[in-house]
């Protein structure tokens, strides 16, 4: 099936164009400055062929005709007409409490994804958005939500609810989400692939470590438990967000420095994490060439991650009753070999014994890092969330022509 994959945010959509019979991306590409002016950049895979264009783009739905009229396209396009895109299905960054698993568009569904603005302010509006423009210039073509807070859906209780009084929950839905669900997913099954016995019997840590960062603990298949909250804001250090810190620290902060809540949220996510402690960068890979240069703060920012990351496998190991595997993934996770050994170190006590060498040179590609003496397995295995929303995406369309 020919599958657009559609990740729309407040002035950009990017895209890949999926063949899930072979599941190759046969072109991709992404519009920016939608709003502002526009501008395409979109290559044909199979060709190599690029084709970029600044083009007025005040909205998603003039952005989706002009990504269209590029897959159209007799030189660098990849179908002969829009007849034969059979379907789209767009990431969705916050389902809410609404969304277990992956749906169909209808009125009903983007009522439930009205809800949601509220819980992901920066991200609801745009998907809406892109909706919007796909149903606009496409408007016999299925469209699929996948969300990255469904695979969390799973969790207990007592791992989703904070403790504060129950009518906050009840009034506001605060509890904890999760993010990255797509990302873990795809990597806790390929990892349960990979241990080959059934996934009922199967205690997987994934660590999916980029600009944001999330760790899960995926027992039976099931999230029983992440890192992430209510927002992308709790949880590890990550590139400009602090992660879970003392809840007094907002207030304090905010007398001493007469924030708003605004302006102290702001601060949270854009002011803390690597490039606060370190003062250098939120880049994982300047963090590493100061730290090679001697850089003591910006040491101190990756140990902190390693750390949290370190207290993470813990406790959620404690929380499975055992561990089969660990698996690295996302920019830090699949590049960045101090993290993956600093995390692990002393962990021999668990049975988690890596082959270091190998760890220092691998990147990005499957790797198996754990040695064979080791009792839990360590995997580096590369995300692809695309892949997911496409197959997620044939499976619903498929089933309706059923
Ligand atoms: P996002 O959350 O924006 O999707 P990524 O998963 O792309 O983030 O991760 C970005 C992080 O990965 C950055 O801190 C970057 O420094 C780090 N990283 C380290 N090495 C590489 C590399 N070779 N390529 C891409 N990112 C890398």
């Amino acid at each position: 099936m020919n599958v657009l994959v559609v990740n729309a945010g407040s002035s950009s959509l990017k895209y890949q164009f999926f063949d899930t019979t072979t599941g190759n991306v046969v072109a991709k590409g992404n519009c920016e400055r939608i709003g502002l002016d526009g501008k395409i950049t979109h290559k044909q895979l199979l060709s190599g062929k690029t084709y970029t264009a600044e083009l007025a783009m005040p909205n998603h739905a003039v952005a989706t005709r002009i990504v269209v009229d590029a897959l159209t396209n007799p030189e660098y396009g990849c179908v002969k007409s829009m007849d034969e895109i059979e379907a789209v299905g767009h990431r969705v960054v916050h389902g809410g409490p609404y969304f277990f698993e992956s749906v169909l568009v209808t009125p009903e569904v983007i009522e439930k994804l009205e809800l949601c603005r509220d819980l992901a302010p920066l991200h609801t509006g745009p998907h809406l958005m892109g909706i919007a423009g796909c149903t606009e210039v496409m408007p016999n073509v299925p469209q699929v939500l996948v969300f990255d807070t469904a695979f969390h859906q799973t969790m207990p209780a007592e791992a989703y609810y904070y403790p504060i009084p129950y009518e906050m929950y009840e009034k506001y839905k605060i509890r904890r989400y999760g993010a990255h669900g797509t990302s873990h997913r795809y990597v806790a099954g390929e990892m349960i692939k990979l241990l080959g016995k059934p996934a009922e019997e199967t205690k997987i840590i994934t660590c999916h470590l980029g600009n944001g960062s999330s760790i899960s603990a995926v027992k039976g298949g099931k999230v029983i438990d992440t890192s992430m909250g209510l927002t992308p804001l709790d949880g590890v250090i990550m590139g400009t967000r602090c992660g879970a810190i003392d809840p007094a620290i907002v207030t304090f902060i905010m007398e001493k420095e007469g924030f708003t809540p605004a302006q102290m949220s702001d601060f949270m996510n854009k002011k803390c994490g690597f490039l606060g402690v370190s003062g250098i960068s939120s880049d994982c890979r300047d963090i590493e060439n100061a730290i090679g240069e001697g850089n003591e703060r910006a040491a101190l920012a990756l140990n902190i991650l390693n750390y949290q990351i370190k207290k993470f496998i813990g406790s959620y190991t404690a929380a499975m009753g055992g561990l089969d595997a660990i698996v690295f993934t996302a920019g830090i996770g699949e590049n960045t070999s101090l993290v993956r050994a600093g995390a692990l170190e002393g962990l021999g006590f668990m049975g988690i014994e890596i082959d270091k060498e190998l760890n220092n040179s691998v990147r990005g590609k499957l790797t198996k890092l754990s040695t064979d003496n080791s009792k839990v397995q360590v995997w580096l295995i590369p995300t692809n969330e695309e892949l997911v929303i496409a197959s997620d995406t044939e499976a619903i369309v498929k089933a309706l022509n059923k």
